[in-house]
């Protein structure tokens, strides 16, 4: 039989119903991927790569899930057109919801599709907080380094804070 690798999913959002948004994917996610292991706060988080004052929710999910990696990103995808994702032609630019694959077990994964670790994880604050939050001892199967190690070496110097859901 089969058995069900651990994945970890980064997922953010910076239009329209954001907290909204997550819950939706979240709720998509644990329907159409796998039962959720572990998920962590939702931060509010400054854009990345780009010039704007909309900030964006960011939060990190463990997922066990029995999809191939192909077969994950096609649900990403399909989660991603559902809750209203429209791709633009920018690289980085506002979203009702992006799902980043960050890491599918310790597999390293790199075709035209898919690179996996995720190439950017460990530059980015809004990820490795979070992803921090829930697994500070994960191991990053390329760097050799804990999450723990990755984000106290991590020079972004974007917000990231905890979203007050009630606020
Ligand atoms: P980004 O997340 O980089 O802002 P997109 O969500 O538009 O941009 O993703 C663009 C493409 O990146 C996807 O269609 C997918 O094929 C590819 N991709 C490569 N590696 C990954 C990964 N680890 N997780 C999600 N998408 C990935
Ligand atoms: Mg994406």
């Amino acid at each position: 039989m089969q058995t069900a690798e651990v994945v970890y999913l980064g997922i953010g959002s910076s239009q329209g119903d954001r907290p909204g948004n997550l819950r939706r994917a979240t709720e998509m996610i644990e329907s159409l991927i796998g039962k959720i292991i572990r998920s962590s706060e939702v931060y509010e988080t400054s854009p990345w790569g780009f010039e704007s004052l909309e900030n964006f929710l960011n939060m990190v999910l463990i997922a066990e899930t029995f999809l191939a990696p192909d077969e994950l990103l096609d649900k990403i995808h399909s989660i991603e057109s559902a809750l209203g994702r429209k791709r633009t032609g920018n690289r980085y630019s506002h979203r009702v919801i992006d799902i980043d694959i960050l890491f599918y077990g310790n597999r390293v994964i790199k075709t035209d599709a898919l690179t996996v670790p995720h190439p950017l994880l460990h530059r980015r604050k809004f990820v490795l907080v979070p992803l921090c939050s829930i697994a500070p001892e994960m191991v990053h199967p390329v760097k050799g380094k804990t999450i723990r190690a990755l984000l106290d070496e991590c020079t972004d110097e974007g917000m990231v804070v905890l979203f007050n859901q009630n606020a």
